[in-house]
């Protein structure tokens, strides 16, 4: 008969155990009567606890099984069912041991007259240091009550083997695989080379008390603590910076919801009830939740249990008084984050100088994050498995982005190696620097504009350090991307001033916002909530901003106005047809107008763009290219049209090449439209920032370029090498008649010439 509910079974065995613990006998005599406690308590003819000692989990005390077995049965991590236990830090219940596959039977312990099996990992410090586990002659699984009370009473065990010292938490609790060197893979969501310590952005929350002394005092910790968070939710739903409506409110409303539900703070209290202090009890129903959630195959309703659980976490920050990422707590000067996911703001947080790379168990190539973090200049992996049970706090890593893999503890040959492929990556970087000053004039006598792309604020201060020409692509919306709700006009009308007072007299072209489609804002989604199929073709940049009226109005008012004085570039992007250029520039205008009758300080003059990413608008040059001061070719957009290949799949990322000639030829028959029109054009995708790439831009005839601060020094250097004419030629011959591979054929060009071209 299983017990009535878990909390009066773990009740009992608690009250048990507390006077075991409190028991002045060595830590062997109270394992020895722990075991007695929880098995007759759970009705189990056997109850076992094997505890980590040199890497292998050792049997430490059994009722039930030969006691000739006690400190003599070990099992690697990973073997039996023990040692799987430990490996996956999960629970089993099974009916018939002997029929799971890691099943592995050992003599000694004389354990074949019993069918049932349960068992729940000992963890501390999110890693496995024992298992506790209780077997039974029935073949029965058992209760998921009695399985509760097992996962409650191994967090008590977990504090006794720890006061007790009866591991050694540094030796025993880490198998090799989590002591020595280990190179992980990932996905390159933002290049670069990085060294330094393992940090974890949440940093772990360490119970140190399981069992409570006063259940009353637990109590009320805990009832404080809702009561805290429900106030930090209901500030974060009154701080919504917009009006009533839109979806952010749903997402608030479903945390909400969360934070007031009865059943959640109910089980708590049950838990505090059976004698668990209330970090114990919040951790004892995540642990539940979690193993819930497993068993969910319902996406939807998984994503409500992670706000659950989010909200389990602030719940335990607020009750242990352990609050704040690291970002609060002050980084050591090299730190590599770590972190399952990050938000952009989050991110923003952490102090620039210190932080050196980043770490994602998740994170894809489109995530804001990465976005904010290539604009920090701070290398980034992601979608790296196994990071978990691999990594401690304060492990050295080396991070190689651009090979996409980080090595933990790595060994001093290991080391040296990295070191020095870092140092000539940093002697690189030092010889560009030296290039601030220098004008890119090619060999021939040509100045070349080479201008940055930008976003943040923080972006600004690499106009100066890189010495180029201005900002030839202004992102407005990595300011509405790091927002918790729609950026109010006046925040960016406070932004836009301070990005023009910090480029001084070098131009800045705004782009007006390009969300929508993969940069999804969770406070502004599609009228009807659509799933997008194709985002990226999908409801984005212009046409969001022409459809939402209000919002391109009220970004046309902050630009005008944070441009009083000065001149004003501002570009649309994704414009796909002049009609859609036509009415953007209205809506500026008829601004512009208002802004007059309200006798403020206007714009000197302003120069409208367009950007050329849907190749259709290429058949139409003849039409806009009047109304244009300048036109931008995001080639990021406009090559995965052209060759029908999503730019952010990484299946993908080899299936063009930018230096193809159709790419090519399309970009010559572009400037071909625009050669007659007073009209400047610039290259503001990735592959402006790329050397090959860019000695065949300026061999079709661009002469600006809108790229990443970390290329323009490689591109100035490039610039000063080239003879315009010469690749001009070369150009032109290999468009005639296209080689087999154009990137070989450059490739050779260049290195005949001497320019370096990695
Ligand atoms: C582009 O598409 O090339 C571009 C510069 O815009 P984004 O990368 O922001 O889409
Ligand atoms: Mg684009």
């Amino acid at each position: 008969m299983p017990p009535p509910s878990a909390v009066s079974a773990a009740r009992t065995i608690l009250t048990r155990l507390h006077d075991v613990m409190a028991s002045r006998s060595n830590a062997q005599t109270k394992l020895n009567t722990v075991v007695d406690v929880i098995g007759e308590g759970l009705d189990s003819e056997v109850c076992s606890i094997y505890l980590l000692r040199e890497g292998q989990l050792e049997l430490f005390a059994t009722r039930g099984l030969s006691q000739d077995a006690v400190h003599v049965t070990r099992l690697a991590i990973g073997e039996g069912l023990v040692g799987t236990i430990a490996d996956n830090i999960d629970t089993l219940n099974l009916a018939e041991a002997t029929a799971h596959p890691d099943f592995s039977y050992r003599p000694e312990t004389g354990e074949d007259k019993y069918h049932s099996f349960a068992g729940v990992p000992i963890v501390r410090r999110e890693r496995a240091v024992g298992v506790l586990c209780v077997q039974h002659v029935d073949p029965r699984r058992y209760d998921e009550v009695e399985i509760e009370a097992l996962q409650t009473v191994a967090m008590v065990l977990s504090e006794l083997i720890h006061s007790a010292d009866l591991i050694d938490e540094e030796q025993t609790a880490l198998s090799p695989a989590q002591t020595g060197p280990v190179h992980l893979t990932g996905l390159k969501l933002v290049k670069g080379l990085a060294a330094g310590n393992a940090v974890f952005h949440q940093p772990r929350i360490t119970i140190e008390h399981v069992m409570a002394e006063d259940r009353d005092a637990e109590l009320s910790r805990v009832y404080l603590a809702f009561d805290k968070m429900r106030e930090q939710i209901d500030r974060m739903q009154a701080q919504a910076e917009f009006g009533v409506g839109g979806e952010h409110e749903e997402v608030l409303e479903t945390y909400k919801m969360f934070a007031y539900d009865e059943g959640w703070s109910r089980r708590i209290i049950e838990a505090i009830d059976s004698g668990l202090t209330a970090e114990a009890a919040i951790e004892r129903v995540q642990q539940r939740t979690r193993m819930r959630m497993r068993q969910i195959d319902d996406p939807l309703l998984a994503d409500r249990m992670h706000d659950l659980e989010d909200l389990s976490n602030r719940l335990l920050r607020i009750v242990s008084g352990q609050m704040g990422t690291a970002a609060s707590q002050g980084l050591r000067s090299d730190t590599i984050l770590i972190a399952r996911n990050l938000g952009p703001a989050e991110l923003l947080e952490y102090d620039k100088r210190r932080l050196k790379g980043v770490v994602l168990e998740e994170g894809s190539l489109t995530a804001h994050v990465v976005i904010v973090a290539r604009a920090m200049g701070v290398p980034v992996l992601g979608r790296v498995h196994g990071l978990k049970g691999a990594l401690r706090e304060g492990d050295e890593l080396l991070l190689d982005a651009d090979q996409g893999q980080v090595t933990l503890r790595p060994t001093p040959v290991m080391a040296e190696a990295f070191g020095a492929r870092f140092a000539k990556s940093r002697e690189r970087q030092a010889a560009y620097a030296k290039l601030r000053d220098v004008e890119p004039f090619t060999r021939c006598g040509t100045r070349i504009q080479v201008m940055i792309n930008a976003g943040l604020r923080d972006d600004m201060p690499g106009l100066q350090l890189t010495g180029a020409d201005g900002v030839g692509l202004f992102r407005t919306e990595f300011q509405f991307l790091v927002s918790a709700t729609l950026p109010a006009r006046e925040r960016q009308t406070r932004l836009y001033r301070d990005v023009l007072d910090a480029a001084g007299d070098k131009p800045v072209v705004f782009r007006t916002v390009d969300i929508g489609g993969d940069k999804v804002l969770p406070y502004l989604r599609h009228n009807d909530g659509e799933h997008e199929e194709n985002p990226a073709m999908g409801w984005r940049a212009l046409r969001v901003a022409l459809e939402r009226g209000g919002l391109l109005k009220v970004q046309a008012r902050a630009l005008l106005e944070a441009a009083g004085g000065r001149t004003l570039n501002v570009m649309f992007p994704m414009v796909s047809e002049p009609w859609e250029f036509d009415a953007a520039r209205d809506v500026f205008e008829s601004q512009r107008r208002y802004l007059k009758g309200q006798k403020k300080l206007m714009p000197e003059a302003i120069r409208y763009g367009a950007m050329l990413e849907v190749p259709a608008l290429a058949e139409m040059l003849d039409v806009i290219a009047p109304k244009l001061s300048f036109l931008s070719i995001g080639t990021n957009d406009l090559t995965q049209f052209l060759f029908a290949a999503d730019r952010s799949n990484p299946k993908l990322a080899e299936r063009y090449d930018w230096l193809s000639p159709a790419i090519m030829r399309f970009l010559r028959r572009v400037l071909l439209s625009v050669a007659g029109h007073q009209v400047d054009v610039t290259v503001c995708g990735e592959m402006g920032g790329r050397r090959l790439e860019a000695l065949a831009l300026l061999g079709l005839g661009i002469r600006r370029l809108s790229i990443t601060p970390a290329s323009v020094g490689p591109i100035k250097e490039l610039v000063r090498k080239v003879d315009l004419a010469e690749i001009g030629e070369a150009m032109k011959g290999w468009l005639a008649m296209p080689p087999p591979s154009m990137r070989e054929a450059l490739t050779e060009w260049a290195e005949a010439r001497g320019m370096e071209i990695d």
